[in-house]
């Protein structure tokens, strides 16, 4: 129980500013940008240093409290909904700092609310390169990305937030600070603690420092723009660039609603009678980046496009990609409420799953735009909604749930990238085999007997 000793405890610990229990700011720490239900939680506080953020998880645990640890509260399955009334919100906001930005070795090491976009500029002020690009980078913190496995749209050459992560420290529920990865390219010391934290949603333990691998960045990049009067299409001419042994950079897509809803937006002159865009970069050695341009555009030409072209400069290429990052916002306009999922399928069977999204929106009249990620099958199908209209908000959730069943059934994964938290946890068992749940299920219990770090989330209750 969080008891009013306690309450003062945490205040000589933290100050008084940094423990909130205002209804206003209890209110504002109940949701985070799922479309779920809120969840109002005790207390919201706020370490600013390493040891009294450990001293917060202990003292959770021995006083039985629940805890949500929460970085800028951006992802988008319910991570950072209190399980219960009954439990405290943990912001990692104040710590917040970039400790080292090695040169020499390639690496930086830093405190988990520092934000991701902060982070990627302080790299490139150095000459590097931090590929993890989440759209919500200008908002969403490292511990947070590293606790989703953030992607982004440069995922299909350079991975996600997990292949850049080389060690992460964190407090486990005793409030003991185990020490994971190395400074070293090359590590196998031991289990890898490190990839079991990824992706771990705040259930397993509260990161307290990361160590992150840096690149050298491109020496040029070339963007293309490909206009296709038929899905199926434009998804053969992605399979075909991967068959050329061509990995771009970015192979992104949107569909004729979205293609309409961003011309209506922006004006940027997109044709909107297009079944498919797809907006495709490759970067790397100049000489080389030239030679695969002229091969994708030879491809999609050959394979059905109706018209290719590449950015001549730096605005014709912002023109390009701002289609892409204008998708979300263009759609989100058009109603209250917007759901933004990411059923993730093989490659080959996106005209499939984009299919059965398009009926799936028709047999429940839904308005649905997608987009995302074509050159690894992530797709974004985003409903738009008014959640206060219960009648079609209970039909989104019906959509949602024959979504990810068609995703499972084309041999699909329940998120390319934005976990699992509240949202997925009941399809968990449809994906997985009851002997790994169990195992999950397992290893969470022996790691937080007490359930303290995060209940509810991944695994369900
Ligand atoms: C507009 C928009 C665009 C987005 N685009 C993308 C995208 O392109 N790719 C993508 O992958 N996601 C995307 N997201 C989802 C979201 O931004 C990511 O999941 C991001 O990684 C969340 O970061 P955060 O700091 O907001 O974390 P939060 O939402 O605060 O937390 C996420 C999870 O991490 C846990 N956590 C946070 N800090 C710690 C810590 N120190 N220790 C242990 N656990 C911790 C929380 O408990 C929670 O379970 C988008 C979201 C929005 C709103």
């Amino acid at each position: 129980m969080i008891t009013p000793s306690l309450i003062k405890e945490l205040k000589a610990l933290l100050g008084n500013d940094n423990v909130m229990d205002s209804e206003v700011d209890r209110v504002s720490y109940s949701y985070d940008s799922a479309v779920l239900e809120s969840v109002v939680p005790e207390l919201v506080v706020r370490p600013v240093n390493s040891e009294t953020l450990g001293k917060v998880v202990s003292l959770c645990n021995e006083n039985r409290i629940p805890m949500t640890v929460r970085g800028s509260g951006t992802n988008l399955s319910g991570g950072t909904i209190p399980s219960s009334t009954h439990g405290m919100v943990v912001l990692t906001n104040g710590l917040n700092k970039i400790l080292e930005i090695n040169e020499d070795d390639l690496y930086a090491v830093v405190q988990p609310g520092v934000v991701t976009a902060t982070f990627a500029a302080a790299v490139a002020a150095k000459g590097l390169f931090y590929p993890p690009d989440p759209g919500s980078m200008a908002v969403s913190t490292l511990g947070g990305n590293v606790a989703e496995n953030a992607g982004g749209l440069r995922g299909l050459k350079y991975g996600v937030t997990k292949d850049y992560v080389m060690g992460v420290d964190f407090w486990d529920v005793n409030g003991n600070l185990i020490k994971s990865g190395s400074r070293t390219v090359k590590c196998v010391t031991g289990y890898n603690l490190g990839g079991l934290m990824v992706a771990s949603e705040g259930t397993l333990g509260v990161f307290d420092q990361i160590i992150l691998k840096l690149v050298p960045p491109p020496a040029a990049s070339r963007a293309m723009l490909a206009v296709f009067d038929n899905m199926a299409k434009a998804s053969e001419t992605v399979s075909a660039i991967i068959a050329e042994k061509i990995v771009p950079c970015t192979l992104e897509f949107l569909d004729n609603f979205t293609i309409r809803t961003v011309e209506d937006y922006s004006r940027a002159g997109l044709p909107t009678d297009a079944e498919a865009l797809l907006l495709i970069e490759v970067d790397g050695h100049p000489a080389q980046v030239e030679e695969e341009a002229q091969k994708i555009m030879s491809l999609c030409t050959r394979l059905g496009a109706s018209s290719v072209t590449a950015a001549q400069n730096a605005q014709e290429k912002a023109t390009i990609w701002q289609a892409r990052r204008d998708a979300l916002p263009a759609l989100a306009r058009l109603k209250p409420t917007t759901v933004l999922e990411d059923a993730t399928v093989p490659r080959s069977q996106i005209p499939a799953m984009i299919a059965a999204i398009q009926s799936i929106g028709k047999k429940y009249d839904l308005t649905i735009g997608i987009f995302g990620h074509a050159g690894d099958g992530n797709l974004h199908p985003t409903i738009l909604c008014d959640k206060r209209d219960k009648k079609e908000f209970g039909k989104v959730e019906q959509a949602v749930d024959e979504i990810f069943e068609h995703a499972l059934a084309l041999k699909g994964t329940l998120s390319g990238e934005h976990g699992i938290g509240i949202a997925k946890s009941k399809f968990m068992e449809h994906e997985v085999s009851r002997a790994t749940l169990g195992f999950c299920r397992h290893l969470k219990t022996s790691l937080d007997p007490h359930g303290i770090l995060n209940p509810g989330k991944i695994i369900g209750g």
